[in-house]
């Protein structure tokens, strides 16, 4: 589970080549990280392996499927958005819930897994609350949580924690590291810092204009950057 295989993915928006191709393993339980400067191409790559772009040729095959034109429903996959994507009106409970009510779950079911969800991320104490009447780290657990009781096969975040304040996202950093060590299962982070990457990564994927210039442990990457660029960017810190 949560095998991805990106073969040739090519991106182009009109006459801008974003992502001219991209060839890319992602294992079982990885934690892969895609870093690199505003404008690269992170969001785009998340967004076609998410299916929310079209790929504009090339191919990605997940857990062994042909999944190119897959609509994202059907990928088994789970975007995390930042926490203000959360809807300010409803419980944490009803937020948590939305996806599985949305998909027509029996309510017993999405009981069962906004519990179970909650009680990984510490949330149980805080399920009839407003977001409004919860701490940002909390508002982050439970865009978080949304994801989680879909039970996917991997975990998309698009910079979740580039809203919150610097003492917060060390907090969080470290919760994501530790709920991806409880789950096992393959997350798929973006990020333009250095910091999240070197820190949180099993792999990281170094991007500049929309090619990847290297693929290593973050280990790999500090001892023997493939170029000046890698070097240049995994050095300097922000
Ligand atoms: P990053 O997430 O690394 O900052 P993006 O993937 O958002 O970069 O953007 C990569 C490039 O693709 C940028 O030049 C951006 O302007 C362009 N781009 C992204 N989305 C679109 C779109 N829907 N239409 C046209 N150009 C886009
Ligand atoms: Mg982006």
């Amino acid at each position: 589970m949560g095998q991805i295989t990106l073969n040739k993915v090519r991106k182009a928006f009109g006459e801008a080549e974003v992502i001219p191709g991209i060839d890319l393993q992602i294992n079982h339980g990885e934690f892969v990280v895609f870093v690199g400067p505003s404008g690269c191409g992170k969001s785009t790559l998340l967004r076609l392996i998410a299916g929310l772009e079209d790929i504009s040729s090339g191919q990605i095959v997940i857990d062994g499927k042909e999944a190119s034109n897959a609509p994202p429903g059907e990928r088994g996959l789970a975007m995390v958005f930042q926490s203000y994507a959360l809807y300010p009106h409803m419980s944490v409970r009803k937020n948590i819930a939305f996806p599985l009510k949305m998909a027509g779950m029996p309510p017993a079911e999405q009981d069962r897994r906004v519990e179970d969800a909650a009680r990984i991320l510490n949330l149980s104490n805080y399920l009839d609350r407003r977001p409004g009447q919860l701490s940002g780290g909390q508002r982050q657990r439970v865009a978080i949580g949304r994801a989680i009781v879909r039970e996917p096969a991997a975990f998309l975040f698009d910079e979740p924690l580039s809203n919150l304040d610097a003492a917060l996202r060390v907090t969080m950093r470290h919760e994501i590291t530790e709920l991806h060590q409880k789950l096992k299962t393959t997350m798929i982070y973006v990020t333009h810092d250095q910091v999240e990457a070197m820190t949180m990564a099993d792999k990281i994927v170094v991007l500049h204009a929309g090619r990847i210039e290297q693929v290593g442990s973050p280990l790999e990457l500090y001892n023997a950057p493939a170029n000046i660029f890698v070097a240049g960017f995994i050095g300097s810190p922000r």
